[in-house]
This record gives C-alpha cells, structure tokens and sequence, in this order.
C-alpha cells in the first residue's frame, strides 16, 4: 500500500518516539538491571509523547517492549530477569502517534562482551543496512531478503527463517511480509510511498528456532547467540527513508 506525504509524517513522528525508546533503553542497559525495568523505562518515554503501545496487548502481549537476552531472537517479555555482564540483548519496540505505526529493535551488549558477539551484533545491522539499501522504486521486495542474506551469511551465520519483516502503517503487521531470505518467488515492485520493517534476525549457529512454554520467547535450537536489527522505512522518489529516527 502507497502512503501519502501526510501519513508518512505521521509515521514520522512515530518513528522518532521508537528511536527515543531506543535511546532511553540503551542508556539503561547495564549489569544488575531486569528486563522489567526496561520496559519501565520505554513505558516513560510513550507516556511523555503521548503515544500509544502497538505491543501491549498485541495478542496478549504484557508489555510495551520485547527483551531478548543472549539465545532468545525475539518476543521475550520483560520481567524478573537481571543482565549480566556479558550479555547481548535485543529491544523490540513501537509506537503509535495519531493511528500510524513505528517498530524498531537493537541488539546491544551488556558491559564487555565476547568478540563473537561483537562481530554477530555488527553483521547483524550491516545486513538490515544491505536490505535497507534496496528500497527503491523499480526494485523487487524480494531484493531486500537476498542481501540482508549475503551479508549474514558470508559471515558465517544463520538468517531466522520463521519471523520475518512486514509492511507497516495503520497496523503493526500489515501484508506483504518481507523474508530475510531469498523467498523461492520474486516479490512486488517498490513503489515511493511503501512503508516497510526490514527486521534481520541472525544467529551464530544455524537458524532454527523453537518457543518457550510461555509461549511468546523464541530461542535459537542450537543455544547459539542471535540477534535482530529493525528500522520502519518508506520507500522514496530519493531513496530509503528511515523514519525510526531522532
Ligand atoms: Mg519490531
Ligand atoms: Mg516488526
């Protein structure tokens, strides 16, 4: 679906509060704090802007963010779980600014970390930047997958094949989805004013997953470390526009 200037400002301005989530969390991360606290801190910053959660209530979902330490990839809730130094952990969040949608995550270290996870952390967001990248009129949606896939897995590493990005506006999850992966059959053509999550989820090891019995967390099968890189962005006469900014 094609957005019109005045709704692509919208997402905008949603975009900027997920980036001030981002900024606030990421000041937070340190050893001896939960999960819950996170989510404390990404519920401030909604409340101070003014906008809503597009992940409270989502299905069920208890809170306003997703936290994810070390093999969990996605959808982990926030609560009693304490960092540790050494940890990575991924931060999934959104908002909603007058009906239109922003979705952003990060995956960040928790005081000194290994160099494997370092280089896993840095793969991870140079390949949402490779899919990013093709976000032009002319291109095929397809295109997205195929080099957030090079770059992952030149390094080396699994590309989540369950979970994938989505198109994204007045709704968190609108179609078409968008594989991280070549798909098997060529996607839609971009066109100015497509609105996408490009949302990389990357583990060390291979890419199968399976979920805790809370029925939300999603781990790596293998134990391996993963993490996950999202920015919403619209598509422009330009270029790519990311628009979960400050
Ligand atoms: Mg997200
Ligand atoms: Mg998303």
């Amino acid at each position: 679906m094609r957005r019109s200037a005045d709704e692509i400002a919208k997402m905008r301005r949603a975009g900027r509060v997920v980036a001030e989530i981002h900024e606030a969390t990421r000041a937070a991360i340190r050893p001896g704090v939960t999960t819950a606290r996170l989510n404390e801190v990404a519920a401030e910053v909604l409340e101070r802007r003014g906008a809503r959660s597009n992940f409270l209530g989502y299905h069920g979902f208890p809170a306003v963010i997703c936290t994810s330490p070390n093999d969990m990839i996605v959808h982990g809730i926030p609560g009693e779980y304490v960092l540790v130094e050494g940890d990575i952990i991924s931060v999934d969040c959104g908002a909603i600014v007058e009906g239109y949608h922003g979705d952003a995550a990060y995956t960040a270290g928790v005081g000194e970390i290994s160099a494997a996870a370092r280089r896993l952390i840095e793969v991870t967001e140079r390949s949402l930047w490779a899919g990013i990248e093709q976000l032009r009129p002319g291109n095929r949606l397809h295109e997205v997958g195929r080099a957030v896939q090079a770059v992952a897995e030149a390094a080396g590493y699994g590309v989540v094949r369950e979970y994938v990005g989505h198109a994204i506006g007045t709704a968190m999850h609108e179609n078409p989805q968008v594989p991280n992966y070549w798909p098997g059959t060529p996607g839609p053509t971009l066109k100015s004013g497509m609105v996408f999550a490009i949302e990389p989820m990357v583990n060390i090891g291979s890419y199968e997953t399976y979920v805790l019995d809370d029925g939300w967390s999603v781990m790596t099968a293998d134990g391996s470390l993963s993490a996950h890189f999202e920015h919403t962005v619209a598509v422009t006469d330009d270029g790519p526009e990311v628009l979960t900014v400050l």
